[in-house]
């Protein structure tokens, strides 16, 4: 059987700036693709978001730059954020000489940059918070953002709120939108009305929250974030993965009562546990799929850090809005109705 080198799995997905999708293969979590956007205009080439790093993420990307008529040694890259399902593939793709645009919090917040420092402040999170030692170690080396701010030969260029990124005469405003990380940014045409939105604000899946161990609150960001992008007269949102689709405000209602819902849901659980840890109200938390846990040590260990990760933002949101009492000391954080 020979193999198929050019997969396609792109199409057209806007004509006037061109911008093509692709959806780059990536089976983790239930997400079946990233979607990668390249816009088009002359030789002017932008790939938005390549995704993971994989053989087969590889082949499909060739296929299609081939299949559209475009160089990739000749585009300019952008990531909205740098989780690895977005940016892996930038140390592939940016060949040296390649202009890498980036939001600059995301830049400057990378932890790649203080790495050991990084490292120290998640274990002693992770051990305050309540997470058993004997699974502490899978969690403690997770890193969701990859390492692409040092590629050297590479031309970076950051991105911050307002400043414009051009394709070709086409225009789009850089909107800073954290919240889902640190450093997220979404680019918003003006002229045309269409929101590239990254991870902010997706169809099918809800938004995960960074875990706000240095001082944020991101879930506070977030709902500021989802603000800033509702203000917008758009007409459609291409997603980071997912179908593109047109009612965003709606979308933004939705995220809202959710995020309502669960804060209502993690206040709850704190007055029916009084004292107890992050770890633990997380695992006694009402999840959709599968909580509450007790098998919660066979989970892997990107899923339980998203779900830990998430709760701690809830609860760093509750206890600013003075809703619940944080009692911490040199071995544990413990929460209570305030
Ligand atoms: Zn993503």
């Amino acid at each position: 059987m020979a193999l198929n080198l050019f997969i396609r799995e792109h199409e057209l997905v806007w004509e006037e700036p061109e911008i093509h999708v692709v959806r780059v293969p990536y089976a983790h979590l239930g997400l079946a693709h990233t979607n990668c956007y390249i816009m088009r205009s002359g030789d002017d080439v932008l790939v938005i978001d390549p995704g993971v790093r994989s053989v087969r993420a590889g082949l499909v990307l060739a296929g299609a730059a081939k299949s559209i008529g475009i160089d990739l040694d000749q585009a300019r890259y952008l990531c909205t954020h740098l989780h690895f399902d977005h940016a892996a593939m930038l140390k592939e793709l940016a060949h040296p000489g390649a202009q890498i645009l980036l939001g600059e919090a995301a830049y400057f917040n990378n932890p790649w940059n203080h790495y050991d420092k990084r490292k120290a402040l998640l274990r002693d999170v992770l051990r305050k918070e309540g997470v058993p030692s004997v699974s502490m170690r899978g969690l403690a080396a997770y890193m969701s953002e990859v390492r692409v701010c040092d590629l050297p030969d590479r031309v970076y260029k950051l991105l911050s709120e307002g400043d414009v990124v051009r394709v070709g005469p086409h225009a789009m405003r850089v909107v800073e939108t954290p919240g889902h990380t640190r450093g997220h940014i979404c680019l918003f045409s003006e002229e045309e009305g269409f929101l590239i939105s990254g991870d902010h604000v997706l169809e099918e899946i809800t938004t995960g929250l960074s875990l706000p161990f240095e001082g944020d609150d991101s879930t506070r960001d977030y709902l500021d974030s989802l603000d800033k992008v509702g203000a917008l007269s758009c007409r459609a949102v291409l997603p980071g993965h997912g179908e593109a689709f047109f009612d965003l405000t709606g979308r933004i209602d939705q995220m809202r009562e959710h995020h309502a819902l669960r804060l209502g849901q993690v206040y709850e659980t704190v007055a029916l546990n009084p004292e107890a840890r992050g770890h633990q109200i997380t695992r006694v938390m009402p999840w959709k799929k599968r909580g509450p846990f007790k098998d919660w040590g066979r989970l892997n260990p990107y899923l339980r850090l998203s779900m830990l990760t998430q709760m701690l933002s809830y609860l760093e949101f509750l206890v600013r809005a003075g809703e619940i009492e944080r009692l911490e000391d040199d071995t544990a954080r413990r929460y209570r109705i305030a």
